[in-house]
């Protein structure tokens, strides 16, 4: 029997374009086009892409905070999106969202504890009077102290500001988070000491993530497997070690080679991508990747590459693969 906490099928999400006088729909934003995943319990996956792959529209799709498209989001084999609201609500705590910068759905007005605490009220998990203790329990398993609870937002760094949304997700007693860009807007120091956090949070309360980011040295340290996107779309899947040894697809191979690495023979030949990312409004036909591609030939041009099990829990959409 699958071990899965989180199984997505073939999910889509497209947005809309509107013009003219009545907002007649005349295209799409394929943001989101034909995306499985499945995260066991207790795992973290990783999802990796530039910005405008549409890798936190997958996150927020997952968590039903856009409605889908098409496809299929089974939480704990549950249909999410088939839900009636009222059973929705009842589940959301078990779903949590961690952003990259949570200062921004702080009220600089309230103060850390009754803002960590508003979330336990909202969904009735606790009476008044528990609210305080169960908030110093995650204050203090988030690395902040006791005194920090009657502090306002502003009085905190960016890495406790990180630590605070942290705990804003923990108090609610998740299941499963979804980490978008956590690390990103932090130095590399205390990057490392979030990344320790989101590990030991997940070795002491079993917690499985969704951990997104656009840098795969973060993911690294911290994915047991990785899923690469690209405008819209999977374009490579494997267990870390296995992406980080061999990887396959020329975009993967591009992103690995702008990592830096200590040690110089170790260092990979630097892939540099000509151009930007296209818009998803206008994708290119065949493969999405070809107009970036160092290596396309006229088969990319017009027949988009299966996505294809290649051994070693391996996936690839390449032709040359
Ligand atoms: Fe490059 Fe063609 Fe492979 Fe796409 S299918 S990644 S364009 S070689």
């Amino acid at each position: 029997m699958s071990d899965a906490l989180l199984e997505v099928n073939h999910l889509k999400k497209y947005f809309p374009i509107t013009a003219g006088l009545f907002n007649r729909t005349i295209g799409h934003i394929k943001a989101v086009d034909d995306i499985s995943l499945s995260i066991n319990r207790g795992e973290t996956f990783g999802l990796v892409g530039e910005s405008g792959s549409g890798k936190s529209t997958v996150g927020r799709t997952i968590l039903r905070l856009h409605e889908k498209t098409g496809g299929q989001v089974l939480f704990k084999g549950i249909p999410i999106h088939e839900l009636p609201k009222a059973e929705m609500r009842k589940l959301r705590p078990k779903m949590q969202l961690i952003f990259q910068d949570p200062y921004s759905s702080l009220n600089p007005r309230i103060r850390i504890g009754d803002a960590i605490g508003e979330a336990l009220l909202d969904h009735g998990l606790a009476a008044k009077e528990e609210i305080r203790d169960l908030v110093l329990e995650v204050l203090e398993a988030c690395g902040l102290s006791p005194y920090h609870y009657n502090r306002f937002p502003h009085e905190f760094s960016g890495g406790q500001r990180q630590r605070i949304g942290i705990a804003r997700a923990l108090v609610l007693n998740p299941d499963f988070i979804i980490a978008d860009e956590p690390v990103s807007a932090l130095d590399v120091s205390i990057q490392a000491q979030i990344i320790n956090l989101f590990q030991q949070l997940q070795q002491t309360r079993g917690l499985t993530y969704l951990f997104i980011s656009h840098d795969l040295s973060v993911v690294e340290h911290l994915c047991s497997r990785i899923g690469v996107m690209y405008l819209g779309t999977m374009m490579e899947m494997a267990p870390r070690d296995e992406l980080f040894r061999t990887p396959l697809h020329p975009y993967t191979k591009a992103l690995l080679s702008a990592i830096p690495v200590p040690i110089p023979k170790l260092k990979r030949e630097r892939i540099v991508l000509k151009g930007d990312i296209p818009s998803p409004a206008n994708p290119p036909a065949g493969c999405k990747f070809h107009t970036r591609c160092p290596y396309a030939v006229e088969q990319c041009k017009e027949q988009v590459p299966e996505f294809r099990h290649v051994g070693n829990d391996h996936y690839v959409a390449c032709h040359l693969v």
